[in-house]
């Protein structure tokens, strides 16, 4: 979605100044990299045999959860406004999303609207494509860049009052929003929890714990990081967006569809992501779910004379 860029004409600030900008970065190097330790200790346990069924239980559950929170909640219903559903199903699905460990649902939704803004143009958060050096070495930098770097080297991030003012008039996601290290807790509480739950016993409440919340916490990160950095950069691109945006059809099913990227940069407000029926997209299939339950309604759908009319790449 490349709209022209206007912002010279805007009364409201692009980005603003990140706030504590030493501690920010701390914080984000430890919320990056501890979940990598885990999975150092994690597998360490698991060769030595003290891995067990109850503890892939935990991660497939927490992953699941999780995972629509941010695909179903904060990117097709809070950034792109793809569905409606009630109150209580809004609250459920920020806090489910908050507990991905993402950042703020508003700070989050802020910085994605900014990216289809100026998709891999000048402005773009984290695009692959703007990096200066030439060759492989310019794109690894670029890559580096779009899958995590980009947190690290901002001074600013995107204004939630120039790009998520709808959310700021939210009282409730507001208040989900201000309280994000409370639903991280939940999200690790949960998983001790079920993990003592399924053993009986606190040893496995702690490797539900490992498996559930730190593990899980790196395999959704960087799948959700790969939908920045790799779907700009391989896969296929059959609609001409004016961006980079790709298809990427194996990681589709591990970022519950989220990796059809170059269809989610054709159509942005699109419930689906994978356009046809062959391509798999369980947050689509979530949404439809909750209609035909009657939890979600006005869910948008891309009819094929819409798609005829955007262009193809040949
Ligand atoms: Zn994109
Ligand atoms: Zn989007």
């Amino acid at each position: 979605m490349n709209q022209p860029v206007e912002s010279h004409r805007s009364p409201v600030a692009e980005v603003i100044p990140i706030e504590h900008e030493t501690s920010e970065r701390v914080v984000r190097t430890m919320v990056v990299g501890i979940p990598v330790a885990a999975l150092a200790l994690g597998g360490w346990m698991a060769w030595g045999g003290t891995l067990h069924w109850q503890d892939l239980v935990v991660l497939a559950i927490t992953y699941t959860l999780t995972g629509l929170g941010i695909t179903v909640g904060y990117h097709r219903l809070f950034t792109h406004r793809s569905f409606k559903t009630s109150r209580t199903l809004r609250a459920l699905l920020a806090v489910l999303g908050s507990m991905a460990v993402e950042g703020p649902v508003i700070e989050w939704v802020a910085t994605h609207r900014k990216h289809h803004r100026f998709s891999d143009h000048s402005g773009d958060p984290h695009s692959p494509h703007l990096e200066d050096a030439p060759g492989w070495r310019g794109a690894l930098r670029g890559l580096v860049h779009a899958h995590v770097g980009w947190m690290f080297r901002g001074k600013d991030m995107a204004n939630p009052a120039r790009y998520a003012k709808d959310l700021i008039s939210d009282r409730d996601l507001r208040a989900i929003s201000r309280t994000f290290p409370l639903w991280v807790l939940v999200g690790l509480a949960v998983p001790f929890g079920l993990g003592v739950a399924l053993t009986g016993s606190l040893v496995g409440g702690l490797t539900g714990l490992l498996w559930g919340g730190a593990v899980r916490v790196l395999f959704l990160h960087h799948v959700t990081f790969s939908i920045n950095s790799l779907c700009h950069f391989f896969g296929r691109r059959p609609f001409s967006t004016g961006d980079q945006s790709r298809n990427l059809a194996w990681l589709a099913p591990l970022a519950f569809g989220e990796a059809w990227h170059n269809n989610h940069h054709a159509f942005p407000t699109s419930a689906r992501h994978g356009l046809d029926s062959w391509q798999i997209d369980p947050g689509g299939w979530f949404i439809a779910a909750l209609e035909r339950c009657h939890l979600a309604s006005d869910v948008i759908r891309i009819s094929p004379a819409r798609r005829a009319q955007m262009g193809r790449n040949a």
